[in-house]
């Protein structure tokens, strides 16, 4: 058995208090509901009053029906008798019909309701989630809130709802059927009551459990659902298949899964057995006092009618504090799985815009200026950047060199503000970064990432998404297309710039060379001051690089410049080159004074030098190379 243990030593105390603070998710929800479907929350209301007095009805018709038959046959058939039965038929019938429209209305607003409240959770997520700092994806902790927010708590808020809606129906029509017994003794509705109370322990024990296993449980969740995608999508299908990890794959899906099935029986198998003898008890209830009220209908106490209403109330009844119950149960699971979204939803970015940010009275091109800067990754001992000095100068280009692993991708993310140095300043004009607007900050920079995203769209479009704010014409994506090489491989495209990018959609795929010119002419469509290129020839190396470098001066002339990159021919481009060794600066100067010094960068280009017929290929720093 897996039940946890800190479920049984809670006491009741300890899970009223849980409920406490669980509680205002209910209205918050529901707030959320009303938000996103108001109209049809409106009259789904209305359908479900009328929906829980409709059953009084029937059974107050049935006990007419009943007594006017009995009345009606004792004086033998005759026509004129039996017509007032033949009414209340009609009217039973008419009710009944009446219950079935009702019904259907109702799937078609519950539908309608459940469509447009999901679609608003998803844009509150969704919404969240681009907001956050990138931090927040350095913590498995987060996979799992996210996981909870998205796949659990998703369907919630309209299930609160339908479990409210049912509560409320089934309440009324319980109030009524416990109205209608009041008549043959006050004790009846409290037997009904007192009855169900031993399902209503077992339904709240059940949903704890559940849900703490559920929570225990997200991390192992998510890793089958890694495993199915490594399994299933295209990105992993060529390793799969050459390196044989098809069966490795399934075989650590399906253990997981077996241990995550057997658990979840087995919690299903103990509640079933808790709610057989919750019903038994029911029953019983039941049992006893139906023998009461024959006894009653013999002594001739009560007619056969008030048998019929009897029965027809107390089993309804009794069934109706059965649904009542196991809404509450759901009710209750679904709150504790609310908790999760609006946990999620209550993230705060760390980074955002200072309280008072300072105007920046200074003209582009901006000088950047990393002072004394230690960074270390969120939940990593090590430093990616300790005492790390960097300026690059107004309208200059710098560029950056350094083995993998260096630290040269990690000034890049600083420099956007996508993390905040542990210690140092990062200054832009001599201001600091953390005292600057972030959207304003962000749009001074244009980066070609080391890893761009592949957009799955048209190639006019991949670039234009560099800069939406202008809604750039075909002109503009055509010239960063030509600045970054990509005109060439788009024009071979079968439909040129509208060509799909990219699998999902049907289009066509390009090597990830031309991916990355792609990206590049996204970079260069966005005029901004600074431009920034993380090895932006690494993958194009059958691309006429030297041609393009001697155009890439003119390009980001009046811009500040910074480039990362393995490559000699691509740093001699710049006008000071910086070499990078674990998170620190090392040497500085001009290809030339950096050749005369006779250090780490001279030796690396004479060793790379020799018998190289076409230095546009040489790598520099490769782990080889040091
Ligand atoms: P590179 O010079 O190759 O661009 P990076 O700046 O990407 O190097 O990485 C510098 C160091 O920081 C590396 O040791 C790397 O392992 C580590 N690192 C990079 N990204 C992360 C991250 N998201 N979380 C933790 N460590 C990271
Ligand atoms: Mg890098």
């Amino acid at each position: 058995m897996t039940v946890p243990k800190q479920a049984q030593s809670r006491s009741w105390t300890d899970n009223l208090r849980d409920l406490r603070a669980q509680l205002p998710y209910l209205p918050q929800a529901l707030r959320l509901v009303w938000a996103a479907a108001r109209h049809w929350t409106i009259v789904w209301a209305v359908l479900l009053l009328v929906q829980g007095v409709l059953p009084v009805a029937t059974v107050y018709l049935t006990k007419a029906v009943v007594d006017s038959l009995v009345g009606a046959l004792g004086g033998g058939p005759d026509w004129a008798a039996i017509q007032p039965t033949l009414l209340l038929v009609g009217l039973m019938a008419v009710v009944l019909l009446l219950s079935e429209i009702l019904r259907s209305l109702t799937t078609w607003v519950r539908t309608a309701q459940s469509e447009l409240v999901q679609d608003y959770i998803n844009g509150l997520i969704h919404e969240k989630a681009v907001s956050l700092d990138l931090a927040f994806y350095e913590t498995p902790e987060y996979y799992d809130q996210m996981h909870r927010a998205r796949v659990d708590a998703m369907g919630r808020p309209v299930a609160l709802l339908e479990n409210t809606g049912s509560l409320v129906q089934n309440g009324i029509t319980l109030v009524a059927m416990a109205a209608v017994l009041i008549p043959y003794g006050l004790w009846l509705p409290a037997l009904l009551v007192v009855s169900t109370l031993p399902a209503l322990y077992v339904v709240v024990r059940y949903t704890v459990r559940f849900h703490r296993w559920r929570l225990r449980r997200t991390m192992a969740v998510r890793r089958t659902r890694y495993y199915d995608w490594i399994l299933t999508l295209r990105a992993a299908a060529a390793e799969l298949r050459l390196f044989a990890l098809g069966d490795h794959f399934r075989s650590a899906f399906q253990q997981l899964r077996q241990r995550l099935r057997s658990e979840r029986i087995a919690l299903a198998r103990d509640q079933a057995l808790a709610e057989l003898a919750a019903g038994g008890l029911g029953l019983l209830a039941m049992g006893g006092a139906m023998g009461w009220m024959a006894w009653q209908a013999v002594q001739g106490l009560v007619t056969l009618g008030d048998v019929a209403l009897f029965y027809q109330a107390f089993s309804q009844g009794q069934r109706m504090m059965r649904t009542l119950l196991s809404s509450i149960g759901e009710m209750y699971r679904n709150i504790l799985f609310l908790e999760n979204l609006f946990e999620f939803l209550a993230l705060e970015p760390q980074i955002v815009d200072p309280p008072q940010p300072l105007s920046h009275g200074h003209q582009p091109p901006h000088a950047l200026r990393l002072q004394d800067v230690t960074f270390r990754y969120p939940g990593s001992e090590r430093p990616a950047l300790a005492d790390f000095n960097l300026v690059i100068p107004a309208g200059q280009i710098v560029a950056l060199v350094g083995a993998n692993g260096a630290g040269k991708s990690t000034v890049v993310k600083l420099v956007c503000r996508f993390y905040d140095p542990d210690a140092g300043r990062i200054l832009l004009d001599g201001i600091d970064l953390r005292d600057q607007p972030l959207t304003w900050l962000r749009r001074q920079v244009t980066i070609l990432f080391q890893e761009p995203v592949h957009y799955h769209t048209t190639a006019a479009r991949n670039i234009a998404l560099g800069d939406l704010a202008v809604a750039p014409e075909l002109d503009a994506i055509v010239i960063a297309a030509r600045a970054a090489g990509a005109d060439a491989p788009i024009q071979r495209l079968p439909q040129g710039y509208e060509t799909v990018l990219g699998k999902w959609f049907g289009g066509a795929e390009l090597s990830g060379g031309e991916w990355q010119r792609v990206a590049l002419a996204r970079a260069f469509l966005r005029q901004a001051p600074i431009v920034i290129l993380d090895e932006p020839t690494s993958a194009m190396d059958s691309w006429a690089e030297a041609d393009w470098l001697a155009r890439f001066r003119q390009l980001v002339a009046g811009r500040t410049a910074l480039i990362i990159t393995h490559r000699f021919t691509t740093a001699m481009v710049a006008d000071i080159i910086h070499v990078m060794e674990e998170g620190r600066i090392v040497e500085s100067g001009s290809h030339e004074s950096l050749l005369k010094t006779d250090g780490r960068y001279a030796q690396s280009w004479h060793q790379q030098m020799q018998g190289v017929d076409h230095p546009a290929g040489v790598s520099l720093f490769d782990e080889a190379a040091l």
